[in-house]
């Protein structure tokens, strides 16, 4: 018999984890989990870049090319069929191009941490310009 006659096979690989001989979890699962952690993984960079303004140790460039190489592997991804890379390179562009517009909005900005000014001058400023 082979294994997983008696369940429908999943629409791609059809790969699965085996434990104890009995088929398990699909592959894809794992896949998933992967993106799960990998939009996990951004959003602590999001955060700082969008709420203090601070672009520090952030490159636009290489931001653009991660962008580009996501649009990239996504069309390869999907002339693949493979949902999980098709998903994983869906996030990736737009978690990179999120990532590239702030960065050139916020180009040479730094938040007191990395060595900019406090943030109450910036305030200051801003009272002073009104
Ligand atoms: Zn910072």
């Amino acid at each position: 018999m082979t294994p997983g006659a008696n369940q429908p096979a999943p629409p791609e690989s059809g790969a699965r984890l085996c434990r104890g001989g009995k088929m398990s979890v699909p592959i894809e699962w794992l896949g998933f989990a992967a993106i799960t952690l990998s939009a996990l993984a951004y959003l602590p960079q999001v955060t700082h870049l969008i709420k203090e303004r601070c672009s520090a140790g952030l490159s636009a460039r290489a931001y653009l090319m991660w962008v580009a190489s996501a649009l990239l592997l996504l069309t390869y991804s999907i002339a693949r069929k493979d949902l999980v890379f098709i998903s994983l390179q869906s996030y990736q562009a737009a978690a990179g191009a999120l990532i590239l517009y702030f960065c050139i909005r916020y180009r040479g900005q730094r938040c007191e941490e990395h060595g900019g000014e406090p943030q109450r001058s910036r305030l200051v400023r801003t009272e002073e310009s009104v």
